[in-house]
């Protein structure tokens, strides 16, 4: 299964690429998550990348697709993907269709989860995430089931992005509107496109997104 998880930031597309890695032995691939190691790490990437990352606009397609083209090129792609964040950009979709191509591999379905924006701000000013695990949490949407301990690993340490601040949020919607929404018609042209209610609760988004994967003839591994 290859998948496209689009939507602005806040959306929700963590949170359901984590539940469909496990349940389709996909690997959750988000290019947000390896511009933070990057950065982390202080590569050369990462120090491009901060800034304008901090600034909540889009990094350069350059970078983008030069570092999607070798993580696909990853044995543990092979099975299958759920990409989260990107393309991102036209030029970043042409690419993904080109690299798609090169390896023989095709898209299932591009699954657009909408929300108001709103919401997108009171969900982003809530997010928060284990810094050892990296598991993904909510203030009030989704609290650790016992204060100030991760539910996955027991760490008592969290983080919160630099960027889930009100100010960048703003200018990361914009980015969203301006610069990735244009690629919904690439994919509606090719018949890829299903939107889905991305309000609803966590568990009813997730039933959704299986029964288009049903109607796209993927099944989830026994
Ligand atoms: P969100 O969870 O808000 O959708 P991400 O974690 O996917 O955000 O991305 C965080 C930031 O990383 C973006 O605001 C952008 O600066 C950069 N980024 C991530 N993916 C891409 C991409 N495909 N193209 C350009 N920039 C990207
Ligand atoms: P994205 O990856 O699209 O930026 P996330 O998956 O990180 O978004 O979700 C943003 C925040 O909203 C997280 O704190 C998450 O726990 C919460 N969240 C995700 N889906 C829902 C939902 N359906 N209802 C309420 N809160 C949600
Ligand atoms: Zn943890």
């Amino acid at each position: 299964m290859n998948i496209l998880l689009v939507g602005p930031p806040g959306a929700g597309k963590g949170t359901q690429a984590k539940i469909l890695e496990d349940r389709y032995h996909a690997k959750h691939i988000a290019t947000g998550d390896m511009l933070r190691a990057e950065v982390a790490g202080g590569t050369p990437i990462g120090l491009e990348a901060k800034a304008v990352m901090d600034a909540g606009q889009l990094v350069s397609d350059d970078i983008l697709i030069r570092m999607l083209g070798a993580r696909l090129a990853q044995p543990d792609c092979a099975h299958g993907m759920i990409l989260d964040g990107f393309p991102r950009t036209v030029p970043q979709a042409e690419a993904l269709n080109d690299l798609l191509a090169a390896s023989h591999r095709h898209l299932d379905a591009v699954i657009v989860l909408e929300v108001d924006e709103e919401a997108l701000v009171a969900r982003i000013s809530g997010r928060f995430a284990c810094a050892q695990c990296g598991a993904g949490y909510h203030r009030s949407f989704h609290p650790t089931a016992k204060d100030g301990v991760c539910d996955k690993c027991g760490s008592h340490e969290f983080t919160q992005r630099p960027d889930d601040n009100p100010a960048v949020v703003r200018r990361r919607l914009a980015a969203y509107r301006e610069q990735t929404a244009p690629i919904l018609p690439f994919y509606t042209a090719r018949g890829l496109v299903h939107t889905l209610d991305g309000m609803a609760p966590m568990e009813q988004v997730t039933a959704e997104i299986e029964k288009i994967l049903r109607q796209v003839g993927v099944a989830a591994p026994a």
